[in-house]
């Protein structure tokens, strides 16, 4: 990937992004891509229609849009999907935008289902990434398999053993389903803590049309935790990442989990993210249809001004919260999968 064409773009930092809630944003979740090897039932339906080919920015746009992004305060970038590790030669973005960690940016992460993991975790580890995050929602064969619609659990071991071998910090994110996981919850967090992994769980949101009822699959954290509490010692944790997670420290495991609630506990007010997908679309908000076109803006006769007035109206369309319903009958919250808007 070259660079050449990228440094053009001016980053002197311009005004930061502040949106009309007064939420100061430094957060970006890019998509490198829609496509995945998974087909996890709660995130996309097993015949997923992708994003047509020809309207996925190139790296090189992925890397102006993150230097757009830096030159207004986003300190944290996550690449996400999709799977991010499916697209061809994805190292090389990671490495072009690494080179700005310690300077403009914290951190480079990204979050993948670790099926690639063991190809590329040192790469990752050599490119600048410092911590990722790992979905894994069972480490039963057979549970893995219904779930993913795949059968790539060793591999996914495999390479959460390789990137802790490169000296990647991993968290695990686990998806908590009624009926699929749920029994398995306390084996997987007394496992991630055996392994040194922090894990999060989180709540399934009614984010595209699944070949499940959501309904059926719902399960709330407040419950799980609940669970957990009658289980373990559990203290509320001053530990914060970027993201939505809420921490508690176990005694007994020694470990750290996290809670992400968007249904039973709504965390909108601190809302620091965006989220750009791999065609280049912005969504101020996961849970919203609000959207403005940076990819129009990158390819236009003044690509900085176009973007940087792009930024400002999602400052200014940035809903104060999402919506987020389950239920009987209840359309899903957005038609656009989380794999289309990145996780
Ligand atoms: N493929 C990568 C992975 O699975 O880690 C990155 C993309 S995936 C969309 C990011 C995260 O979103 C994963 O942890 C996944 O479990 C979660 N996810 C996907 N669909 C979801 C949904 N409808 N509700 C809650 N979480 C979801
Ligand atoms: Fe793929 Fe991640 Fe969605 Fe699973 S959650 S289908 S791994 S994008």
């Amino acid at each position: 990937m070259t660079t050449r064409k990228a440094d053009r773009l001016d980053t002197a930092l311009a005004s930061p992004l502040v949106d009309s809630h007064h939420r100061r944003i430094t957060y970006l979740r890019l998509s490198v891509t829609d496509r995945c090897d998974l087909r996890c039932t709660y995130c996309m339906p097993e015949r997923m229609q992708f994003l047509p080919k020809a309207d996925i920015l190139t790296l090189e746009e992925l890397y102006l849009l993150a230097r757009a992004f830096m030159g207004r305060g986003v300190r944290t970038i996550r690449l996400t999907g999709g799977e991010p590790l499916v697209r061809r030669d994805v190292i090389d973005l990671v490495r072009a935008i690494g080179r700005h960690v310690g300077i403009e940016l914290d951190e480079v992460t990204l979050t993948t289902n670790g099926t690639q993991l063991a190809q590329h975790a040192d790469a990752l580890a050599r490119a600048g990434v410092r911590r990722i995050n790992v979905s894994l929602d069972s480490r039963d064969p057979a549970t893995f398999r219904a779930l993913s619609r795949r059968d790539a659990l060793p591999q996914v071991l495999e390479g959460i053993a390789a990137a802790r071998d490169a000296g990647l910090e991993i968290k695990l994110n686990t998806v908590a389903m009624c009926g699929v996981n749920d029994a398995e919850i306390p084996d997987l967090v007394a496992w991630a803590h055996s392994q040194g992994h922090a894990i999060s769980l989180i709540e399934t949101m009614p984010l595209g049309e699944v070949d499940e009822r959501r309904e059926d699959r719902f399960l709330s954290l407040s419950q799980v935790r609940a669970d957990l509490e009658s289980r373990w010692t559990m203290t509320p944790s001053d530990a914060r990442t970027p993201g939505p997670s809420r921490y508690f420290d176990i005694a007994e495991t020694g470990g750290r989990i996290g809670f992400i609630t968007p249904m039973s506990e709504n965390f909108c007010a601190g809302c620091n993210r965006l989220r750009v997908t791999a065609t280049g679309q912005l969504y101020p908000c996961l849970g919203g249809g609000e959207r403005v076109d940076l990819r129009s803006a990158l390819r236009s006769h003044a690509p900085d001004r176009e973007a940087a007035q792009a930024l400002d109206r999602a400052m200014l369309i940035k809903p104060e919260r999402h919506d987020f319903r389950i239920g009987t009958g209840l359309a899903p919250a957005q038609p656009r999968h989380m794999s289309v808007t990145g996780g």
